[in-house]
C-alpha cells in the first residue's frame, strides 16, 4: 500500500540504530542519510527532505539524545515528531461558519477524486448531524452531472444541478444559485463540486477562482491524488497561486503509490491535510491525523515501547553495575538468576517479545520457550554454594551431581544452565559495549 516502501525502509534503518547504545555522529549521519534516501525514492520533495533531515540530525546530535537513557529511541521519536511536524503538526478540523450554510468548494484535477470526494463528505456530515447539499458545478466533463446524483443517491443527500437539457449552463451562476437554495432549504452545509482539467490550465483556474469569488466558501479544499508522485507540489502550488484553497484532501491513499510527494504538498503549501480517503467506497474516508499517519509510515509495530519495556527490564544502573562485574571478571550465577528474575518481574516475555515488529518468525521460538525455565534455573542456582555462584569454573563432575540431586534437576539440567550463563556472560559484554540485551535462555533473538 501507499508509504509501504518506505515504512519498511525506515524500519530497517531504526532496526540497525537499535543495536547501538550511545550514538556517535557518525551513527547519527549514517542514520540520516538512510532517512533522507527512504524519503527522496517515496517522491518527498527535495525542498521537504532537506529541511526534515536537517532537523532530524541537529536534533540528534543534541544533548536531548546524547542524555537519553536509550539513545536510539529518541532518534525514533525525533523522527516521528517531525514527521508529525511535515504532515502539519496538529489535527486540523474541518471549519464551520458561524452563520449557515457553510461553503466547501472542492477544487483539484481530473480524476483527483473530488465527485468522490463530494458524496464522501456528505455521507460523513450527514453522519454528524448536518444537513448537507452537493452542487454540480462541473459542467465541463459530459456525465459529471449524472456521477454527482448517483453519488448523492448513495449517499442520501440531495444535488443541485442545472435542469438537464438547458445545456451548458454557467458553473458559477449555478454555484451562486445553488447557495441561495440552501439558505432557503436550510441546508447547512453546501458542497461544490467543480471541473478539473487532466492538467493545470488557465481557464479552469479562471473558472474556480471565479466560483470561489461568488461563494465565498468557508473551505476551499483541494483534492490531490496521492498516486501522482512528484507532480504533486507543482500542482498544488498552481492551484495555491490559482485559487487558493484552506486545506488538502488526500485521495486515494488506498493505491500502490510511493505517496511522498503527497507528503510534502502540506509542507510547501503550508496549508493542513484535513481528510484522507482510502478507497472508492464512500465510507473509505477520514478527517486526517498527522501523528497517526506519522505512526503509520513508521511503521514500527510497537517498537517504542518495546525498547522502553527492554529498557525497564534491564535499567541502566543494573547495566552499568553488570558492565563494571565484566570489566573485573565477576559477573557471577548470581548476578545471572537476578537478572532473570528482573526479566520476569518486567512481564510477560511472551508478551514483550510479541511486540517485536517481524515477530512471526519468533513464534517458533515464543512457543518453545517456557517460563517454568527460571524456576527451574532458580532451584538449580540455589542449590549451590556462595563460592560456586561466583566461581563457576570450580563446577565439576562431582559437585554437578550434587547439585542436581538438591535441586531435583538432572546433570543434563544443571549442564545447560552453565552453558547459558557462559552465554549470558558473552552476551553481557555486548550489553557493557553498548548493545541491547537479549533474553537469557532465549538464544539470540
Ligand atoms: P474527479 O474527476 O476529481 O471528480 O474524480 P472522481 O471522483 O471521478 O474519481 C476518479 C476515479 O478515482 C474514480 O474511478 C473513483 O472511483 C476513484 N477514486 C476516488 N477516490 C478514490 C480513493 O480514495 N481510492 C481509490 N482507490 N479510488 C478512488
Amino acid at each position: 500500500a501507499t508509504f509501504g516502501n518506505l515504512s519498511d525502509r525506515l524500519a530497517e534503518t531504526f532496526k540497525q540504530l537499535r543495536t547501538k547504545g550511545k550514538l556517535s555522529a557518525s551513527d547519527v549521519d549514517g542514520t540520516v542519510r538512510e532517512i533522507r534516501r527512504a524519503l527522496l525514492d517515496a517522491d518527498v520533495s527535495l525542498d521537504v527532505v532537506k529541511e526534515f533531515t536537517a532537523r532530524v540530525r541537529e536534533r540528534a546530535l543534541g544533548d536531548e539524545v546524547n542524555r537519553a537513557l536509550n539513545p536510539a529511541q529518541q532518534v525514533v521519536q525525533i523522527v516521528n515528531e517531525e514527521l508529525v511536524g511535515i504532515l502539519g503538526g496538529q489535527q486540523r478540523r474541518l471549519q464551520f461558519a458561524k452563520n449557515p450554510p457553510t461553503v466547501i468548494m472542492l477544487a483539484g484535477l481530473q480524476g483527483a477524486g473530488k465527485t468522490t470526494l463530494a458524496g464522501k463528505l456528505a455521507k460523513w456530515l450527514v453522519k454528524e448531524g448536518h444537513t448537507p447539499i452537493l452542487v454540480a458545478a462541473d459542467l465541463q466533463r459530459p456525465n459529471a452531472v449524472t456521477q454527482l446524483q448517483v453519488v448523492g443517491a448513495q449517499a442520501g443527500v440531495p444535488v443541485f444541478a442545472p435542469e438537464p437539457g438547458t445545456g451548458v449552463g454557467d458553473p458559477v451562476k449555478v454555484a451562486r444559485d445553488a447557495v441561495a437554495h440552501a439558505e432557503r432549504a436550510l441546508h447547512d452545509v453546501v458542497i461544490i463540486d467543480t471541473a478539473g482539467r487532466l492538467g493545470v490550465d488557465a481557464e479552469m483556474m479562471k473558472q474556480a477562482a471565479n466560483i470561489r469569488k461568488a461563494t465565498n466558501p468557508d473551505e476551499v479544499l483541494f483534492v490531490i491524488d496521492a498516486m501522482i508522485g512528484q507532480d504533486a507540489v507543482t500542482t498544488a502550488k498552481a492551484f495555491q497561486e490559482g485559487v487558493d484553497f484552506t486545506g488538502v484532501v488526500l485521495s486515494k491513499l488506498d493505491g500502490d503509490a510511493r505517496g511522498g510527494a503527497a507528503l510534502s504538498v502540506a509542507s510547501v503549501t503550508g496549508r493542513p491535510i484535513i481528510f484522507a480517503s482510502t478507497g472508492e467506497g464512500l465510507d473509505d474516508f477520514e478527517p486526517f491525523h498527522p501523528d497517526r499517519m506519522a505512526s503509520r509510515i513508521l511503521d514500527l509495530g510497537d517498537i517504542l515501547s518495546l525498547i522502553e519495556q527492554a529498557q525497564q527490564a534491564f535499567d541502566e544502573e543494573e547495566a552499568l553495575k553488570v558492565a563494571e562485574k565484566l570489566a573485573t571478571e565477576t559477573f557471577t550465577l548470581d548476578d545471572f538468576l537476578k537478572q532473570m528474575q528482573q526479566l520476569r518481574g518486567a512481564g510477560s516475555i511472551k508478551k514483550m517479545l510479541g511486540m517485536l515488529p517481524g515477530a512471526g518468525g519468533l513464534k517458533q521460538q515464543l512457543d518453545n520457550f517456557d517460563e517454568r525455565e527460571i524456576v527451574r534455573t532458580e532451584a538449580i542456582i540455589q542449590s549451590m554454594t556462595p563460592a560456586e555462584r561466583k566461581n563457576p569454573k570450580l563446577l565439576n563432575g562431582s559437585r554437578r551431581l550434587r547439585i542436581a540431586r538438591g535441586s531435583g534437576m538432572t546433570v543434563t539440567d544443571v549442564n545447560q544452565l552453565v552453558q547459558r550463563f557462559e552465554q549470558a556472560a558473552k552476551m553481557m559484554k555486548t550489553v557493557a559495549r553498548g548493545g541491547m540485551p537479549q533474553i537469557p535462555g532465549m538464544g539470540p533473538i
